[in-house]
Order: structure tokens, then sequence, then C-alpha cells
């Protein structure tokens, strides 16, 4: 029983303290393995099951000095290439010497989506790669892969950041969400992450799943099992843009300087944009798509988003906003099945959080 509390306090000192009561060691992930003061690369093995097996790639950073552990995510979306390309500008420039502490990355989840150029989905299953954690060690590769992830990055971290952007298909301008829990000191820290982390628009998401077996996002994945987390996009339509992955570095830096694992001052966004929430609109119509905002506008309840035409060219739906607010994204191709995404819409919160 006293053995049992000394590990339930060990557990909140690890998160609440900054977790930083790990004493430095060699630091395992998948087949990397690196020494403190190192940096190492290698795979997270998803092995074969009821279709092909794959491997996810991981570098460990691992800093002389005692720390947390924050794990850094892209490529769940293989073709949201600017968040990609920002973490490979992370492992190439984070100096292990300059670090407390462990960093864990995976720049490239869904290698497949990357490969064969095909948005939103792992091509293998037809699953996105980001709805279906925790996952399932029998399941398809996305949900094998989810598994692996969320019993060797999730459940070892302290801190995680998730990285995301417009698809080929998306015109996004640059945003976060911030998922308060209702645990007051989890949210105080990742509210102090997402603000440091620098983007001006923040969505407040507080409408998800609290069943830990059944929590699809992995920030959301995080979350639920206690550590800060947070959701970062920028890029849009198969572009990688020197501003957008600018962005989403700096804002490392200055996220793992609020996490004292980097020396230096954070960055502090003192007034962003904080959304309530977003609203999404799709197409009733199956045709070709003319868009008649940007992303980044703002739009008032009614106005005309952009419409659908028949291959003839007759117009046959047009899309409005239900509210107003801000586009987050819109669609970037003319390519326009029913059902699918038009825009979404960020609804300005009426205070901050
Ligand atoms: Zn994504």
């Amino acid at each position: 029983m006293r053995f049992r509390r000394a590990i339930f306090i060990l557990a909140l000192v690890e998160l609440f303290g900054g977790g930083a009561v790990r004493s430095q060691t060699a630091f395992r992930l998948g087949t990397a393995s690196a020494a403190p003061g190192e940096k190492a690369t290698g795979y997270l093995e998803v092995p074969a099951g009821v279709d092909a097996g794959t491997n996810i790639p991981v570098v460990v950073v691992n800093g002389p000095r005692p720390g947390p552990v924050l794990a850094l995510v892209s490529g769940a979306h293989g073709t949201e290439y600017a968040s990609i390309l920002a973490l490979e500008r992370v492992i190439a420039e984070l100096d292990p010497a300059q670090l407390s502490g462990t960093v864990m990355v995976l720049p490239l989840v869904n290698i497949a989506s990357f490969l064969q150029k095909v948005p939103h989905v792992n091509p293998v299953d037809a699953k996105s790669m980001n709805r279906f954690f925790p996952g399932k060690a029998d399941g398809t590769q996305t949900e094998r892969a989810s598994y692996l992830i969320t019993k060797e990055v999730v459940d070892r971290c302290n801190y995680l950041i998730d990285y995301h952007g417009g698809d080929l298909d998306e015109s996004l301008r640059p945003y976060a969400y911030w998922g308060p829990t209702g645990r007051a000191e989890q949210d105080r820290i990742s509210r102090e992450m997402v603000l440091a982390f620098g983007l001006n628009h923040i969505i407040i998401w507080r409408e998800r799943p609290t069943d830990p077996a059944a929590t699809r996002y992995l920030d959301n994945t995080a979350s639920v099992r206690g550590k800060p987390s947070i959701v970062v996009e920028a890029g849009h339509a198969g572009t990688s843009e020197t501003d957008d992955i600018e962005l989403l570095v700096t804002g490392t830096w200055s996220t793992m300087r609020k996490l004292k694992m980097l020396p230096g001052e954070p960055l502090f966004m003192e007034n962003p944009v904080w959304l309530e929430k977003t609203v999404e609109v799709t197409s009733e119509q199956t045709g070709i798509f003319y868009p008649l905002v940007k992303r980044s506008g703002y739009v008032e309840a009614g106005m005309k988003l952009g419409y659908v035409t028949d291959y003839f060219g007759k117009t046959i739906y047009v899309a409005r906003a239900p509210v107003a607010g801000i586009i987050l994204h819109v669609c970037a191709v003319p390519s326009m099945k029913k059902g699918d995404n038009i825009a979404n819409i960020g609804v300005v919160a009426a205070k901050a959080p």
C-alpha cells in the first residue's frame, strides 16, 4: 500500500514537477538508442499483421542534463509537407549539448502517404493516421502503428506536440489547438506551451473523447493520459514555404525554452485570437469548385464561400458561411465530391480562456 502510494506520488512529481526527476541514462526508442549528449536515429518497427508492416523513422536527442521527455510528431498526414520539413530542421539543428531532458522526434509517421502523394489517409488501409488512437495491436497498419506510438511515445513522454498543416487540397492559415481537460495544473501547462509556441490563432478544443480506449487523436491520447499536449498547423496545399516552416521551428524552440529544456527566454504571445469553435462547411454537390474567399479572410454569416458547377459550367451549389469568423482553411483545388470539405471557419471567442 505504502509502496503504491510512493509510486503514485512519484508519478505526480513526474507530471507536475516539470518531469525533472529522471536521471540521464541511454534512451531507447525503437531501434534508436542515444546516450546522454547524443543524437541517434532508428525506426519504430510496426510488425506485419492483417496487412504489411512498416518502419516509422525516429530520432532520439538525449541531453547530458536531466529533464522532461518531449515528443514531437509530424507526418501522420504524409503530404502536409511544411510540418514534416519543420521537424527535419529540428532534427538537424537541435544540439544535444544544449538540451536538458530528452526529445523523441517522429518526423514522418505516414511514409506511404508521403511517397504515394495520397492526402488525408494511409493508402495501405485507407485510414487517417490521426483518428485511430490509442490503436490496436491486431488491427490494420494504421491501428498497429497507432498502438505502437501510444505505447512507445505517448506513454513515455511528459509533453507532446503534434504537427499538421493544410493537406494537398487545403489552403490553410497557421493556427494551434489547445484542448483543456478540466485538470487545472495540466491545462495551465498546455496553455503555457501553446502561448509559447507563438501561433497567433488558437482553437479552444473542448469537445473531445475522454475514454482512454477511444481517444482518436494523438494529442488527445496524450492529454487523456495526463500529459500536456498541443497541436500546431502551418503550411498549405502541397507547398513547403520557408515562412510556414519557420513558424513551426521557431515555435518548437520557444516551447522547449518554456519547458526549460533549452536555455534562453521563450516567446510570449500576448494577444492571440482565441477561437471558441470551428464550423465545417461541406459540399452538397459533386462537380468543379470555385472559391470566393482566401485563407485567413474574415466572413460574415451568409457570405458566399464559393460555388460548385457541373462539368458544363452550370452552377449547382453555392456554399455560404453559416457563421461569422475566420477562414482557417478553404478547398485549394477544383475537385469536389459531395460531402467533401469546402472550408473551416473559426468562430472568435468572446473572451480569452
Ligand atoms: Zn494533418
